[in-house]
């Protein structure tokens, strides 16, 4: 038996999990809990969770309020206390590594190995760095030209409401957590309803680390009340949402009321463009592994193959060959290279889409079905899918789907492939596939996307800035940009001259 299997024979389902508010776990103030369910396996609840109303989120934007005000436990102003704790969890998550990933995968569906070789590290990678970063972040200052000093600085935006969604739960959490406390900011956390608790764990695991009072909080509940109040409320400054583009465009509405800085990480329907001098096997590889990784459940998954006609053929079998071999399974085997589905809406939803494919008369190659063979009937098993002969005007091309079905669409010549590259309202990532450094970075340039892989997919380190273009978002996470979407700029004028020229001469006022 593998070792996430034997952890999972240890584990006391259901989990019970409440609310973290000022440094404690509590209940919701209506006392009410919702469930969570394995994906994989839907008659299993995993856990119970405290839901939090309207009422429970703003007490929490309260105590973040107060905390960031008040300068709670030193963290607006000591670097080196925010440094120390946001260094302390990535090495505690490391610890706890095994355990996270397990909660991960069974609340989220994805693979063991998805959480333990990828998030979780990822995970403690991204706390890592921002600990680096907490005592980094300067301003400059400089001489103006009447030798006054200019002293421009940076300071923490205030409270920040952090809205990730659930198919990188721990991840996307992380990437808003972290960079807005590196810089001293206070929280308010609402994950999505569905993969609520692992970060919960981190909480314990940053309460360990030192964490203070109040300056990280954690709302489970609905988005449609508990986020909303987090968008609205005007004691919030900072709203950073990763989600679908509706709800983005609602979240920019309702938080224009009060002037917040926003950040949104929304969706995507990425293109990878397939020349015939690729490298024929890598990109197959890339093309296969950009689509099917974590289900086809992410903003970045490769979800619309340009190839060229002349290999056309030949790389869409190869491409199908391989997806047949894709091994689904319940995401907590070792061997499962595809888990399930988050849920039965998105299950169907991706369904409907498939059916589309056929109706709007794309030629189906593989898959198309949900699987119901033994140890899956019970879980949101849906089969690695892939529709040749995919044209602009079918919904497959240009509608997100958000699960393993791959569009296949083929070109002649470079300029058509950026023509088609581009023919989506999304702009997140991007893959291309050619020997030819020449042609490759042509075509990376005329790509409208926030990040354009060569010769590779999905590969995005922390030190690299992450975001869409068009309707896949508004600003960056990762890398040193993520900083900005929590800082303000403010100036220092420091008259150092005893000039001349006065401002207020300006304005003679007669004795
Ligand atoms: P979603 O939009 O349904 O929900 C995202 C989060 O917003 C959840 O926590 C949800 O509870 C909350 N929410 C929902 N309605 C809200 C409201 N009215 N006010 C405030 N909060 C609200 O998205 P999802 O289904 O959880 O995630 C899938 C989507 O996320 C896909 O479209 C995917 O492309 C996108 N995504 C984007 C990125 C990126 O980096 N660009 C990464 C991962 C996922």
């Amino acid at each position: 038996m593998t070792a996430a299997l034997q952890a999972l024979e240890k584990l006391r389902l259901p989990l019970r999990y409440d609310l973290y508010v000022e440094g404690q776990f509590v209940k919701s103030s209506s006392d009410k809990t919702f469930t969570c369910i394995n994906p994989a396996k839907k008659t299993e609840t995993i856990a119970r969770v405290a839901e939090a109303n309207v009422e429970d989120a703003k007490h929490a934007i309260d105590i973040a309020r107060n905390a960031f005000d008040h300068n709670r436990g030193n963290w607006v102003t000591d670097y080196k206390l925010r440094e120390k704790v946001l260094f302390k969890t990535g090495e505690l998550i490391r610890e706890n590594l095994n355990y996270i990933a397990l909660l991960e995968t069974l609340s989220s569906g994805k693979t063991i190995r998805t959480s333990t070789r990828a998030d979780i590290p990822r995970t403690a990678d991204i706390f890592e760095y921002y600990a680096g970063l907490a005592g980094k972040v300067h301003g400059e200052s400089f001489y103006l030209r009447n030798g006054d000093l200019s002293a421009i600085v940076k300071e923490p935006v205030g409270v920040v409401a952090a809205i990730p969604p659930w198919n990188f739960p721990l991840v996307i959490a992380a990437r808003k957590i972290a960079p807005a406390m590196a810089v001293g900011c206070t929280v308010v956390v609402k994950p999505a309803s569905y993969t609520p608790f692992t970060i919960l764990e981190v909480v314990k695991i940053m309460e360990k680390a030192g964490l203070p009072k109040g300056v990280l909080n954690v709302v489970t509940g609905p988005g449609a009340t508990v986020g909303m109040e987090l968008v609205r409320n005007p004691k919030v400054d900072a709203v950073t949402l990763t989600g679908e583009t509706s709800t983005g465009r609602m979240v920019m509405q309702e938080a224009s009321s009060s002037l917040k800085h926003i950040s949104l990480e929304l969706g995507g329907k990425n293109p990878q463009i397939v020349y015939d001098d690729a490298n024929f096997e890598e990109a197959v590889n890339g093309v296969v592994f950009g689509i099917y990784y974590n289900q086809g459940e992410s903003c970045g998954a490769g979800s619309r193959l340009l190839v060229q006609d002349t290999i056309h053929k030949k790389f869409v079998e190869r491409v199908v060959e391989k997806s047949k071999r894709i091994k689904v399974a319940p995401g907590i085997r070792e061997d499962s290279d595809m888990g399930a589905l988050i849920s039965e809406d998105q299950e169907q939803k991706v369904l409907e889409y498939i059916k589309s494919g056929k109706e709007q008369g794309a030629v189906l190659k593989a898959g198309g079905d949900k699987l119901h063979e033994p140890g899956l009937e019970d879980g949101f098993f849906v089969a690695p899918t892939v529709f040749d002969g995919v044209t602009r005007d079918m919904r497959i091309f240009q509608e997100e789907i958000f699960g393993p079905v791959l569009a296949v669409t083929p070109f002649k010549t470079e300029e058509e492939a950026l023509e088609l590259a581009n023919d989506s309202v999304y702009g997140l990532a991007a893959g291309v596939w050619s020997r030819d450094p020449a042609k490759a970075l042509r075509t990376t340039r005329g790509i409208k996307a926030g990040t354009v892989w060569i010769n590779t997919y999905y590969l995005s380190p922390v030190e690299n800035p992450w975001g869409g273009y068009k309707y896949s978002g508004l600003g960056r996470e990762f890398g040193l940009e993520a900083l900005d979407e929590f800082l303000e700029t403010k100036v220092v004028y420091f008259d150092t001259s005893g000039a001349v020229h006065k401002p207020h001469e300006r304005l003679v006022i007669k004795e």
